[in-house]
């Protein structure tokens, strides 16, 4: 069986990270938002358990930043080139890390599950038929599969014994 790690990192090689399992699921997200962060169309999202992302090497540096729901989100950079490798929404909180797929070292391997936010999608943009799309955001329960919904709810209940 292939191996279901993955591995990432900045351009100036100086963050290595490893991803260890396939991602709960992949967001394609079209707001104006992620458009503006990665300065193109979209943004390229897997979503993991922050503890099956781990640094190899290097440090990252947490940048606040403002995010469409305006309770903002936390980016982790390169703190040399600055490149932007996962953040932290606070919907999800710490325990859930957006890795910038086009970070890993084989970003083919995790093409987008879903898209979102395609009410601002970019018109030159086409959205492949075999995969939902959302004006806006969708009900979890009804887009991610069996295993991820739990994995998330193994997740859940591992942070609110955390927070006891
Ligand atoms: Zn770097
Ligand atoms: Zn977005």
């Amino acid at each position: 069986m292939a191996s279901t790690d993955a591995r990432g990192g900045c351009t100036c090689r100086f963050v290595r990270y490893r991803m260890a399992g396939p991602p709960l699921i992949v967001h394609c997200c079209h707001c104006r938002w992620c458009q503006r962060e990665t300065g193109a169309a979209f943004a390229l999202n897997a979503m993991m358990e922050a503890d099956r992302v781990a640094l190899l090497e290097g440090d990252v540096e947490i940048v606040a930043t403002p995010s469409l729901s305006g309770k903002g989100q936390k980016i982790s950079r390169c703190p040399r080139c600055r490149i932007a490798l996962w953040s932290n929404y606070s919907g999800a909180g710490d325990a859930v890390r957006f890795v910038r797929v086009g970070t890993l070292d084989d970003p083919d391997r995790y093409p987008p599950d879903v898209h979102i936010f395609t009410s601002s999608k970019q018109p030159w943009v086409r959205l492949p038929a075999d995969k939902p799309a959302f004006a806006e955001y969708y009900r979890r329960e009804e887009q991610w599969p069996r295993e991820s919904l739990e994995r998330y709810a193994g997740l859940r209940a591992k942070s609110a014994r955390g927070t006891q």
